[in-house]
């Protein structure tokens, strides 16, 4: 089912699969049962689009059961096709694992082009796939939960859940039938930027070894790393800006659907982000040069590239040419497994999809959670812990004479808000999943590489739960 568009996703998602799998110890059937796809729906519906009917094509597939519910975005993309949803509903369910997200994995797709439709046209087309969802009860906070992925965020989120709400009305749990939502709508603060962000501290942590670093020809540390970014949407985005703003990094090459850019110097992210929406264009960016082609931000000289648009973006055609020290595959799939035999030959660090851009499902999992308490995170403690660090406060100037200024009382009194929350929760994701990928990668005899180390964890604790749950009797 390989597909000319991306080079054959499922099936480098799954000859990553083997390599990793002899190291695993799990019984071959066993092995077959995590790689399969458990359901796939493929639907097609009519949509009135002004005078004309289209016959929209979409899928929902649900990669395994073996934790409930079943987790994953869902794609508004010309490009999609069965094989790619599949493909992404695969590296959810390794990514949940890595990450200790106690969901199986899925993922959705319609073939549409967003950019050629309307807001309103838009809302229709959501609205018929949900209600196609429901219909198959492929959709449900104990059953399949969706989220955001390229073409769609917060505005399709909050569509589907209205449509659920519609059909599911009295359902106490419903709002945890989607994540992703705006804040407003049940929706969790910090969800937008949570891929971003999550890419950052996997990427901080990764930089601060300082052997690994010294084996790329590199100090350790964000501050002044080159970066270079395909692809300025959410993850994209929000990756540099925070890499930028807390990492200290300099973003020296971005590229859009529209063209590149390069300064050497650096590129303010944020104000490259208001001048598209002005300009409708990256291009012509003050003190960056245009670029001749897009796909030139994949070759240039850098110590970070981080691919976040689409899968298939470097194959055995161009990775000969990859000057980057670091690859961080904020997108899903975009090494082919072909190009990544080149590159880590090459000697470059790849930090694998599965792992690296797993801070959306992670906060997709607070959120579900939230909604399933009905409370937002932080309200019961925040006055709490206030109170007492004031107390601790209080009671040092009693005992020293001394008194702390304003600026540090507040510092140091603060509870926690939601967004703090979430934002360690997070980090601690990210680092410790880090930390158990890097340490299988320097202790198992034979693995070389993040990848293969990520599916060793990842199919250990698969393999677990479902030996546990006694799946085979
Ligand atoms: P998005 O739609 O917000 O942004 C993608 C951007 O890439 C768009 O602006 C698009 O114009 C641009 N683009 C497309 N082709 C390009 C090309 N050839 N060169 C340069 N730019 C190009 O999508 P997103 O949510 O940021 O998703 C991007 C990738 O990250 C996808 O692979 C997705 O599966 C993955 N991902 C997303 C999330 C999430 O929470 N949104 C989570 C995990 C992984």
């Amino acid at each position: 089912m390989s597909n000319a568009n991306n080079g054959g996703f499922l099936e480098s998602v799954n000859r990553n699969f083997d390599k990793a799998a002899p190291f695993t110890g799990l019984h071959r059937g066993l092995l077959e049962q995590i790689k399969v796809c458990n359901s796939v729906y493929q639907m097609r519906f009519p949509v009135k689009i002004g005078s004309e009917y289209r016959v929209i094509e979409a899928y929902r597939v649900q990669h395994s059961h073996h934790r409930l519910p079943t987790k994953g975005g869902i794609r508004y993309s010309q490009k999609v096709n069965q094989e790619e949803v599949m493909a992404l509903a695969t590296l959810m369910t390794y990514k949940c694992a890595i990450v200790d997200v106690p969901f199986g994995g899925a993922k959705g797709g319609v073939r549409i082009s967003p950019r050629d439709y309307t807001p309103a046209q838009l809302q229709k087309i959501t609205r018929r796939y949900t209600t196609e969802l429901i219909r198959k009860n492929f959709i449900g906070p104990g059953i399949d939960v969706p989220a955001p992925d390229y073409g769609t965020g917060a505005r399709e989120m909050a569509w589907i859940l209205d449509t659920y709400t519609t059909f599911k009305g009295g359902e106490i749990d419903a709002a945890g039938c989607v994540t992703g939502k705006p804040v407003n709508q049940s929706g969790i603060r910090g969800r937008t930027e949570a891929t971003g962000r999550g890419v950052f501290y996997a990427l901080k942590e990764a930089v601060s070894y300082k052997d690994d670093m010294k084996a790329l020809g590199l100090e350790p540390g964000m501050e002044g790393k080159t970066m270079a970014i395909q692809g300025l949407g959410n993850v994209g985005y929000h990756t540099g800006l925070i890499s930028q703003k807390e990492g200290g990094a300099k973003i020296i090459c971005v590229a859009e659907y529209e063209g590149a850019i390069y300064n050497k110097d650096g590129i303010d992210i944020e104000k490259l982000f208001k001048h598209r929406k002005s300009t409708g264009s990256i291009l012509d960016f003050p003190g960056a040069k245009n670029m001749k082609q897009r796909k030139e931000v994949l070759e240039v000289e850098c110590d970070i590239l981080v691919p976040a648009a689409l899968e298939g973006q470097i194959r055995s055609d161009n990775a000969d040419r990859v000057r980057a020290k670091i690859i961080a595959e904020a997108a899903n799939g975009p090494v082919t497994a072909d190009a990544e035999e080149i590159l880590l030959k090459k000697g470059v660090m790849i930090i694998p999809d599965m792992y690296i851009n797993a801070g959306g499902v992670t906060v997709s999992y607070f959120e579900w959670l939230k909604n399933l308490s009905h409370m937002r995170f932080g309200r019961m403690e925040k006055r709490f812990d206030q109170n007492t660090y004031s107390n601790l406060v209080d009671l040092i100037e009693r005992m020293t004479g001394k008194t702390v200024g304003l600026k540090e009382r507040t510092f140091l009194t603060r509870g926690a808000e939601e967004i703090d929350l979430v934002r360690s929760g997070l980090e601690e994701t990210m680092v410790t999943a880090y930390q158990q990928i890097r340490e299988i990668k320097k202790r198992r005899k034979g693995v070389e590489d993040l990848r293969t180390a990520a599916f060793i964890n990842a199919l250990k604790k698969i393999g677990s739960d479902y030996e546990t749950l006694g799946i085979f009797p």
